[in-house]
């Protein structure tokens, strides 16, 4: 028997994707370039050259067993070391190889966080709007996910987390820089999560542990700092992913990072190694690892998306839309200009313009566009967003 679980899914299949899907048959239909399609975020900028260069050598130059054999369950041992010593370097942690497990994206990485710190009926919160994923992510690790509000300007509402904290509570997940809204959460937001956090971990006698989501962690504008929140809280699993900050997100490659000092620091990751044998998510692929261990500090062309969110936030704003500015990932999270965000999208669909309601993101009456596009197609698809706007006048 399928599982009626499995089956229920197929009816909430990822909106995300079905728009994706409906912009490639579009596309076939009247050309890509008549396509405005701010649906998925796949980056369109190329990996740098020092990873296609390093891919490269490693084709050429190594031995066929390091490049094409099984990796160690928890990772290529100096790959760990070197992103342990690259995130020692850069947020001042300890952190060693043993704090390290290799994880194919963010999204390996947040399926081992959630099995090493919940038993089975156990509850997360997460802030809403927050990535649509997480719900199957939560619920596919047999948990129950909650979710806490944020302020208007999509920093989060650190009330609303507490009272959705109960004695059932093993973990809060956050996404900063975040996907959908663009929000950088500030200092002064992650202080007082992270005070929160303390209360009720010493409420309920155990940690309450953060898992914190960071493949846009290099992807900032105007001079927004981001705080990295494994230094503000000791019991935190950061979740990486290269797919963005090196435009990777085929080739399936992250890590979990155990911060030093976090409670069950000396069984986590092998603990994680335990879970891929149960779910049979095994190490990402050799070469890759590898070939990331090169230039963990490198990053894709990144500008691009500051220059194409000034557009876009110049002209939603100018035709009255109303948007916090993001200050990084690739993304616009902006009011709907009806209470209906499914019927105003599926309007913008007149104009060849992909949007994305924010019902599956956990709340109602705005839409996301993810600008990881190139800028030419940005600037094309403005007139399309005015005929929308002026579509309501
Ligand atoms: N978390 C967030 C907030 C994302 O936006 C994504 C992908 O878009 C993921 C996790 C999954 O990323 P990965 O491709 O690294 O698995």
């Amino acid at each position: 028997m399928i599982p009626q679980y499995y089956k229920e899914m197929l009816s909430h299949k990822s909106v995300i994707r079905q728009i994706s899907e409906y912009g490639a048959a579009r596309a076939a239909e009247v050309g890509a370039e008549n396509v405005f399609d701010y649906s998925l975020g796949n980056p369109s900028v190329p990996a740098p050259a020092a990873f296609t260069a390093e891919m490269q050598r490693l084709l050429a130059e190594a031995e066929p067993v390091a490049l094409h054999g099984y990796s160690p369950s928890l990772g290529i041992a100096a790959v760990r070391a070197a992103v342990a010593k690259s995130l020692a370097g850069r947020f001042g942690l300890p952190y060693e190889t043993r704090h390290i497990f290799m994880t194919s994206g963010a999204a390996g990485a947040i399926a081992h966080a959630l099995r090493a710190v919940c038993e089975p009926g156990d509850e997360v919160v997460t802030f809403a709007p927050c990535f649509p994923e997480y719900g199957p992510y939560v619920a596919g690790a047999g948990l129950r996910l909650r979710y806490a509000a944020c302020l208007p300007d999509f920093q989060p509402d650190l009330d609303s987390l507490a009272a959705q904290i109960t004695p059932k509570t093993a973990a809060v997940l956050i996404n900063t820089p975040n996907n959908p809204t663009g929000a950088v959460y500030s200092l002064e937001s992650m202080r007082g999560l992270a005070a929160l956090l303390r209360q009720k971990s010493a409420e309920l006698g155990r940690p309450v542990y953060l898992i914190s989501d960071e493949p846009y962690r290099e992807i900032l504008f105007e001079g927004v700092t981001a705080v990295y929140p494994a230094s503000l809280y000791k019991d935190t699993l950061t979740c990486y992913s290269f797919s963005k900050s090196l435009s990777l997100p085929g080739e399936r490659i992250g890590y979990l990072a155990v911060c030093p000092g976090c409670e069950g620091e000396k069984l986590l990751v092998d603990v994680c190694g335990q879970i891929s044998r149960g779910t049979g998510h095994n190490c990402p692929p050799s070469i890759i690892q590898l070939a990331v261990a090169k230039v963990l500090e490198a990053t894709a062309d990144l500008g691009v998306y500051e220059t194409n969110m000034r557009l876009l936030y110049d002209e939603l704003t100018a035709l009255g839309f109303e948007c916090p500015r993001p200050g990084g990932t690739f993304y616009i999270f902006p009011k709907a200009l009806e209470e209906d965000a499914v019927a105003f999208c599926e309007r913008a669909k007149r104009y060849d313009l992909l949007l994305v309601p924010s019902d599956s993101f956990g709340c109602k009456g705005y839409f996301r566009m993810a600008y990881c596009t190139g800028t030419d197609k940005v600037r094309r698809s403005l007139p399309a967003l005015r005929a929308l706007a002026e579509s309501y006048r």
